[in-house]
């Protein structure tokens, strides 16, 4: 088994002998990331911004795809690393990231993990009261040290009434409260201990439609509770993430581009700090716009049976490898044929491996009825995939990166052994 396969094939040339070859060496379902194309959405979301606002950061979001190989490549470009737990931030330490450009969010951090990130001096946004013990009490017992902490904040983002928020939620539970006073209240608890700077302020919201009329606001809010509270010490103002990528026409969902996105956002930054002689970094952390597209599923035809006057094609996959959320969807997708004789079309679904009815990668496609041994590609899988992927009833696939004309396996197909881990599972 090679691990490494140079191809004369470029970008978009994945053709039937490429694919199989492919298979044949790291399995006969796999991913397969597009390393071109996750430098290309890097630097598309970098000029958009930079080109408007200089003192800019990507910080990219761990969470959507925490593949040790993605993460640093995303790194050796020059993105900071996003994380929300403990694990996600020794991940980046153990790629290499210099913990100065590590963003330390979420809702769970133990007083070991603050503890730890202050002494990396890493970037750390509180979220709720209990941190800010923590970081007090680090403070005190570190006086002649400067210790510098960041706010999530929470504040209505309802448009005209409505909620904006994904899943219809009325109000969002990460962050702390501006409406109650919770925000100032802790401003006042941290600024009482002298050697603690509020640096910076964080607002990530998940909205359903990620209009720019939302980041507007959002940037708003942020700067004017900026220019309020910590004029003195502001180093960022980090909007957070959720701006749609490129998506692929079939979701029929007028996204916002790049640049409109940064047109809006940069022109709140511009105009709130004109007159600052050092203007305040601005962090963007991007999750699925960085890598929805990077990612292709690639799964091979294993039969095409027919019940009653149904097609159903059986992969070498599952519904959990493309959607694990189980949307109704059907992604962008291709069948790659093994023969070249032109049949019609006909209706079919494609079902996968697990026993349960509700498997389906793609429900009544209608195109060339695949046959055995053809292959299935699922495009923008990149993210929210490999992180949820369950390993249920069957190893997790491999995952290959294509760069230029270089395919090298990232993630090995999982074997028992390591499925079964004998370090934490007792036989
Ligand atoms: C999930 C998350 C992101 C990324 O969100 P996307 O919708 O994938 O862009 C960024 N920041 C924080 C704090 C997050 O929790």
């Amino acid at each position: 088994m090679e691990s490494v396969i140079h191809s004369e094939l470029g970008n978009n040339k994945l053709n039937y002998d490429l694919i199989h070859q492919l298979g044949e060496n790291f399995g006969s379902s796999y991913y397969l990331l597009n390393v071109n194309k996750l430098r290309e959405n890097y630097q598309k979301i970098e000029k958009a911004f930079k080109s408007r606002y200089a003192n800019f950061i990507i910080g990219y979001s761990y969470k959507t795809n925490y593949l040790p190989y993605l993460c640093k490549e995303l790194s050796k470009i020059g993105a900071y690393a996003e994380v929300v737990s403990r694990l996600e931030y020794d991940l980046a330490i153990k790629i290499g990231e210099n913990p100065k450009r590590i963003i330390f969010n979420g809702p769970l951090k133990s007083k070991e993990d603050i503890y730890y990130a202050l002494n990396n001096e890493s970037l750390i946004n509180i979220d709720s009261m209990y941190e800010v013990d923590f970081v007090k009490e680090y403070a005190l017992n570190n006086q002649n040290k400067e210790i510098k902490i960041g706010l999530r904040v929470n504040f209505d983002i309802s448009l005209g009434g409505v909620s904006t928020l994904q899943e219809g939620y009325e109000i969002s539970r990460f962050g702390i409260c501006v409406e109650n006073g919770n925000f100032n209240a802790i401003l006042k608890e941290l600024l009482s201990v002298k050697n603690i700077k509020i640096i910076g302020l964080h607002g990530h919201f998940s909205t359903r439609n990620r209009s720019l009329q939302t980041y507007e606001f959002i940037t708003q809010t942020l700067c004017n509770l900026a220019k309020e509270s910590l004029l003195e010490t502001l180093e960022y103002i980090d909007i957070g993430g959720g701006i749609y990528g490129e998506l692929p026409d079939l979701f029929n969902i007028a996204a916002p581009t790049f640049d409109q996105y940064a047109e809006t956002i940069c022109k709140v930054m511009n105009r709130e700090f004109r007159h600052f002689s050092k203007k305040p970094n601005l962090i963007l952390e991007p999750g699925i716009s960085m890598v929805a597209n990077t990612f292709i599923f690639i799964a091979k035809v294993i039969e095409v049976k027919k019940v009653r006057n149904k097609n159903f094609v059986l992969v070498d996959g599952s519904v959990h490898n493309v959607k694990p959320t189980m949307h109704k969807n059907n992604l962008p997708m291709r069948v790659v044929r093994k023969s070249k004789k032109i049949i019609e079309n006909e209706d079919f679904h494609i079902v996968g491996y697990t026993c349960m009815e509700k498997d389906y990668l793609a429900h009544n496609v209608c195109d060339f009825l695949p046959e055995r041994d053809d292959y299935i590609i699922f495009e923008n899988v990149g993210a929210y995939t490999i992180v949820f992927n369950p390993p249920f009833i069957k190893e997790r696939p491999g995952i290959v990166a294509m760069d230029n004309d270089i395919f090298c396996s990232v993630r090995k197909k999982e074997t028992l052994r390591q499925f079964f881990n004998e370090e934490i599972y007792c036989f």
